[in-house]
C-alpha cells in the first residue's frame, strides 16, 4: 500500500459529505440496475466503488451526472439538496465525468478541446489565452503535462485521458468521477494516474473512482463502497478491509483470489510459429514477424496493451485472418492462407479457440446455448445422426452435461445464448472449447466482463487442462490474470514480441516498460 494512502485523519474534520445519495433506485424495464441505494463520499477523499459486472455502479454514476433519472432517491451536494436533470447540471454543482470513451475531437488541439463547450460566447480567442494559463497552471499543480497545442489524435490514451481531466478541472469540478479508467491504460500510466489523483485529493478534490480491480482500491481509496446485484452492501475504510474481504463482499461467498497451479511439467513442443506476418486490410503490418514456441503442459501468456498485434496473433492461428510464416501442431503445417486455413480446419486440426470477442465470433446470440455447443463442432461423429441430420438429442443432452461441469446458471440448454449473463455466455464458449480435448488451446481475454466467481472457475479450468498436457496461449490484457496463469510470458508491442520472461524472473514493472516498446536489454532466448 501507498504510503499517502495513509490519509483517513482528513476525514475527520471533513464534513459536510462532498456528495450524499439517498434512496436511489433506477430500473430498465425488468432489471432493477440500482435499489435504495444509500452513500456518503467524505469531501477531500478518493471513494472506490466496487463490485462485479452488472452491479450497478455505472449506472449509479449516471445518475449523479445527470445521464439517467433515477426512479426515486435524492442527490446532496456539499450538504444541499441538489437535482441533476442533466449534466449541465452536474456541471454547475462542480461535478465532472472522466470518460472512458473519451469525448474528446480527434483533429483539434488539446488547448481548443478543453476550451470547447466551455467558452465565454463569442470570445473564444480571449477564452483560449485564458485558458491556456489556465492550463499551465493545472498542468504544474497535478502533473498533467500535455502540450496545449497537440492535435488529440497524436497523443497517446493516457495523455487523452489526462486531457479528459484537464477538461474538468478547467470547469472548475470539485468532485471527479473515473469510471474504469484504467482499462486502457500501460501499467505506468495508471501509476501516473493515481498520482494525478492523489495530488487531487490533497489539494481538496474529492474523487470517485469506479473500478472492479482490487488492487487499485487498495493503493488508491480512502474508503470503498460495495455493490452487488443493484444494491450497496457496506461502505468500510479501506486501511481497515482487505482484497479477500472485498471480494467475499462483491460476490457473496469466499472466493480465491490465488490461481492455485503445481509447477509445469512441458513435454514436447505442439506448436511452432516462425516469422509470423499479418498485414490487414489496410496494408498495414500487425504482425511483424513473430516467433515462439509452446510445449504440451505449458501456458505462454501473451501481456499487451490492447491493439499491438494480439488479436490478429490469435486469428492468424485459429484460421480467421490470413498470414504469412510457418506454423506447426505437433509437427504438421497449419496453412495460413488459402485451403485449410479457416476456423473449421482449425478444430479439425485440434486447435479450440475461445475468440476474445465472443459476441462477434464466439457465440450466436439469437441461437439457444445447446446449438451454440455444436457451433463450429457440427462435423463431429458425436453429433452426426445421419449424413446430412445432427442428432439433436444427443447435442442437448451433451449441453446439459456440460453446463454441469462449467456450472453455467441457469443450465438450461434451449435459453438463447443472449439471454445468460457475460459470464455465463462466457463460460458456454470455454466449456465447448476445452471440453473438445484439444492439442492446443488459444484462449483471448478469457474473463473479459465475467464475474469473480467464474474467473476463479474458469482459472481452475485452464491450468486443469496445462496438466491434462495441453498447450495454451492465453492473450489477455490483465497483467494479473498473465502473471498468476502464465509458465512464460511474451511481452507483445507493435506487432512485434518484446521480451519473453518466465513470471518468477519478472514484475509488473519490467512488463510495463515492455508493453510500452522499451527494452533495457535485449533478450535472446526465444523458446
Ligand atoms: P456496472 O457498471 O456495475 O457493470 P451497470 O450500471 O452498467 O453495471 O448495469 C447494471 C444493470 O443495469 C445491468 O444488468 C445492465 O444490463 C442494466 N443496464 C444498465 N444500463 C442499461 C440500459 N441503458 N438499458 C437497459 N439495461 C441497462
Ligand atoms: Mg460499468
Amino acid at each position: 500500500m501507498s504510503a499517502d494512502a495513509n490519509s483517513m485523519g482528513r476525514q475527520a474534520t471533513a464534513a459536510p459529505f462532498a456528495i450524499e445519495l439517498k434512496g436511489i433506485s433506477k430500473s430498465f424495464g425488468p432489471v432493477q440496475a440500482n435499489k435504495d441505494i444509500n452513500i456518503a463520499v467524505p469531501r477531500g477523499t478518493i471513494h472506490g466503488i466496487i463490485g462485479e459486472n452488472g452491479a450497478g455502479k455505472s449506472t449509479l454514476m449516471s445518475i449523479l451526472y445527470g445521464f439517467y433519472k433515477a426512479d426515486s432517491g435524492q442527490i446532496f451536494v456539499g450538504g444541499t439538496l441538489t437535482p441533476i436533470p442533466d449534466s449541465q447540471s452536474a456541471i454547475r454543482a462542480g461535478i465532472g465525468m472522466v470518460f472512458q470513451h473519451f469525448k474528446l475531437v480527434q483533429n483539434f488541439t488539446v488547448l481548443e478541446n478543453i476550451v470547447l463547450g466551455a467558452e465565454d460566447g463569442a470570445l473564444l480567442n480571449t477564452s483560449l489565452t485564458k485558458a491556456r494559463k489556465v492550463l499551465k497552471d493545472l498542468a504544474q499543480e497535478y502533473e498533467l503535462d500535455v502540450d496545449p497545442d497537440a492535435l488529440i489524435e497524436d497523443l497517446s490514451v493516457g495523455h487523452q485521458q489526462r486531457v479528459e481531466i484537464l477538461k474538468a478541472l478547467y470547469r472548475q469540478a470539485d468532485i471527479l468521477i473515473l469510471d474504469e479508467p484504467t482499462g486502457v491504460l500501460t501499467p505506468a500510466e495508471a501509476d501516473h494516474l493515481f498520482r494525478i489523483l492523489r495530488g487531487l485529493r490533497d489539494q481538496g478534490k474529492t474523487i470517485i473512482l469506479i473500478t472492479h480491480k482490487l488492487r487499485e482500491i487498495m493503493e488508491t481509496t480512502d474508503n470503498v463502497s460495495v455493490m452487488r446485484r443493484g444494491t450497496m452492501v457496506a461502505t468500510v475504510k479501506t486501511a481497515e478491509t482487505s482484497p479477500e474481504a472485498l471480494a467475499e463482499l462483491m460476490v457473496g461467498r469466499k472466493v480465491l483470489l490465488e490461481v492455485e497451479k503445481q509447477a509445469p511439467r512441458p513435454g514436447p513442443v505442439v506448436l511452432s510459429v516462425e516469422n509470423l506476418r499479418v498485414r490487414d486490410e489496410h496494408g498495414v503490418d500487425r504482425l511483424r514477424g513473430i516467433s515462439f514456441e509452446i510445449r504440451a503442459g505449458e501456458i505462454l501468456g501473451i501481456a499487451g496493451v490492447a491493439g499491438n498485434g494480439q488479436s490478429e496473433l490469435l486469428a492468424a492461428l485459429g484460421g480467421m485472418m490470413k498470414a504469412s510464416g510457418k506454423v506447426t501442431l505437433k509437427g504438421q503445417d497449419l496453412p495460413l492462407s488459402g485451403a485449410g486455413a479457416d476456423g473449421q480446419s482449425r478444430r479439425e486440426a485440434g486447435v479450440a479457440h475461445v475468440p476474445e470477442d465472443r459476441h462477434h465470433h464466439g457465440l450466436i446470440l439469437d441461437f439457444a446455448a445447446w446449438e451454440n455447443v455444436a457451433f463450429g463442432y457440427h462435423n463431429d461423429p458425436k453429433y452426426q445422426k445421419s449424413a446430412l441430420f445432427m442428432d439433436n438429442d444427443a447435442l442437448r443432452a451433451d449441453t446439459e452435461k456440460k453446463m454441469a461441469t462449467f456450472d453455467v446458471r441457469p443450465p438450461i440448454p434451449s435459453l438463447a445464448a443472449k439471454n445468460f449473463s457475460g459470464g455465463n455466455q462466457q463460460k458456454i464458449v470455454v466449456a465447448r472449447e476445452m471440453e473438445q480435448n484439444p492439442d492446443l488451446l488459444l484462449i483471448g481475454q478469457p474473463t473479459r466482463g465475467v464475474d469473480i466467481g467464474a474467473i476463479e472457475f474458469i482459472h481452475k479450468q485452464i491450468v486443469a487442462l496445462r496438466d491434462a498436457g495441453k498447450a495454451i496461449l492465453l492473450v489477455s490484457v490483465e497483467l494479473d490474470e498473465i502473471m498468476s496463469l502464465s509458465d512464460r510470458i511474451a511481452v507483445m508491442f507493435d506487432g512485434q514480441i518484446m521480451g519473453l520472461r518466465s513470471p518468477e524472473s519478472t514484475n509488473e514493472r519490467e512488463l510495463g516498460l515492455l508493453m510500452a516498446g522499451m527494452t533495457g536489454k535485449t533478450t535472446g532466448e526465444a523458446a
